[in-house]
């Protein structure tokens, strides 16, 4: 009951506490949205499963500090090799759990999840302590000591490269971790937890508890032990989250939803623009960073939509294990069912449907059609919530002072695309568009040491590279002064 094979791998489903499996009363069902399939059972946690591991990572916390960022660069590399040697497992595993294509786990996102280990490994050698600049002959040297016991919770679009992009720097700073799986794809962490073993991570430095809902997430970050919760996910739980801190203090990062713009200028390459905005679609819309606001230039509005219209119609929908699908079905029967109810009320209020509009009936289950509205009313739900879905509108603007007003006129401000063909006006563009990363005639080119997050609320504060340290690490400035030294 406690382990299942799947892909090839026995994933044992109980929490993974101080380096020991441990048992649930209750147990939480893990359904495949490829066809509504349970596929294991999943131990159900709580206050005392939290509590726990809290306790477990204090106790490992010591000696993890201790080991500084060569000895556990050592683990943290081993730990990348073997998710290296277990990519076409882990692909096949993910793709079941969360409906992901089975060939960009196996070609992009587990090979991520390796570099999101190796990466901050490699940066904590090299960045970790400096001697930076003297005051009136006195030394100022920083360090960015690790602070204790990060909680880490994330959601279900990308459940292993979003935990690892929060572990892989928690870890290499020396802080030990809890994490905290999405409900709807808790499979990927539990055998993570494995690997983190066999690499020979001492016990309690990761914990995973599973959890159903807010059970696990809200006793954790209410937890006194916590030194910084990393949270992936929706601004209303982030707002919970948010009450939870304040009560210990605790520092918060915040990566949350958006309701990105892609802005086509009338001087851009239209091959290039219908590509990016088709791309739009990846991951069937379940992406935070989709640009799903088309803006077009209204001089090519027509020709645009005509060649977007021709280029989404061939999208291959379907099974996300074959080679040949591009949009694959929706995480579970709560979410289209969602993503359904946003589109009809769009069409109600006037949007007209360009193309797709509906759960995909040949397909059956969580096939969501990648849809297309326009005419949508400005400041209308469709143009201003977050769907996560494979459903984007298209207006039009006249100007790029307009363009970037209707841009930025939402509550988020995760990313933003622009596609244009003069670099000048680019940059005049970009200059005043809010929003954490900006993508010019590309989407997706992500540096693991560029900074990483979203204005306004699509989050709060900053990851990747240095920043990451700087929210795992308790910065330190000790001045050493020139004098007062024994010979
Ligand atoms: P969610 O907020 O419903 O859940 C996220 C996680 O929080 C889950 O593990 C859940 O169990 C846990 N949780 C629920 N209630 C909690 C509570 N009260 N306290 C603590 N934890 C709690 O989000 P979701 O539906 O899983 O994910 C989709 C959202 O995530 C979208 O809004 C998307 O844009 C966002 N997202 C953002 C990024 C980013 O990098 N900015 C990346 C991926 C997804």
């Amino acid at each position: 009951m406690h382990q299942v094979e799947l892909a090839g791998l026995t994933v044992d489903t109980r929490h993974y506490i101080g380096g020991e499996r441990v048992a649930s009363a209750e147990q939480f069902e893990s359904v495949s949205p490829i066809d509504g399939a349970v596929i294991a059972h999943v131990a159900r946690g709580g206050q005392a499963e939290a509590n726990a591991a809290v306790a477990a990572a204090q106790r490992a916390f010591p000696a993890w500090r201790d080991l500084g960022p060569t000895g556990r660069g050592e683990i943290l590399h081993r730990l990348a090799d073997l998710v290296e040697a277990n990519v076409e497992q882990l692909a096949q595993l993910e793709t079941l759990d969360n409906g992901s294509l089975l060939r960009s786990h196996r070609r992009g996102v587990m090979p991520r999840v390796a570099m999101n280990i190796r990466f901050f490994a490699d940066w904590a050698l090299n960045e970790l302590s400096h001697p930076v600049w003297q005051t009136r002959g006195h030394d100022n040297v920083v360090s960015w000591d690790p602070s204790g016991v990060a909680a880490i919770i994330t959601p279900w679009n990308a459940p292993l490269m979003l935990a690892t992009w929060r572990i892989g720097p928690a870890l290499a700073a020396g802080d030990t971790v809890v994490l905290k799986p999405a409900e709807w794809t808790p499979l990927s962490a539990s055998y993570f937890a494995d690997l983190c073993e066999q690499a020979g991570m001492p016990a309690g430095v990761f914990n995973v508890v599973q959890g159903f809902g807010a059970e696990v997430g809200a006793a954790l970050v209410a937890h006194p032990g916590i030194a910084r919760i990393a949270f992936t996910g929706s601004v209303p739980t982030a707002k919970a989250i948010a009450r939870a801190a304040a009560e210990n203090l605790t520092p918060v990062s915040f990566e949350l939803g958006g309701k990105s713009p892609l802005i086509v200028t009338d001087d851009a390459d239209l091959d290039l623009a219908v590509e990016i905005a088709v791309e739009q679609y990846d991951n069937a819309g379940q992406v935070c960073l989709s640009g799903t606001r088309l803006l077009v230039h209204k001089d090519i509005a027509e020709a645009f939509a005509a060649r977007f219209a021709e280029k989404a119609a061939q999208l291959v929908q379907g099974d996300p294990r074959d080679e040949a699908t591009q949009i694959g079905p929706q995480i579970h029967r709560v979410h289209i069912d969602r993503v359904t109810g946003f589109v009809e009320r769009a069409k109600a209020d006037g949007a007209r449907v360009v193309i797709g509009g509906g759960p995909n009936d040949e397909l059956g289950g969580l096939y969501f059609k990648p849809t297309l509205l326009m005419d949508a009313k400005p400041g209308s739900e469709i143009l201003t919530a977050e769907v996560f879905g494979p459903v984007l509108t298209m207006q039009t603007f006249s100007s790029d002072e307009e363009a970037v007003e209707v841009a930025n006129a939402t509550e988020y401000g995760l990313a933003a695309v622009v596609v244009c063909g003069d670099r000048e006006r680019a940059e005049r563009l970009t200059k005043n568009l809010v929003a954490g990363t900006i993508w010019v005639n590309c989407f997706f080119v992500r540096d693991l040491a560029a900074p990483f997050g979203g204005s306004k609320k699509s989050g709060i504060g900053r990851e990747g590279g240095v920043w990451s340290f700087d929210f795992y690490a308790d910065v330190k400035n000790t001045v050493y002064a020139p004098s007062g030294w024994k010979e």
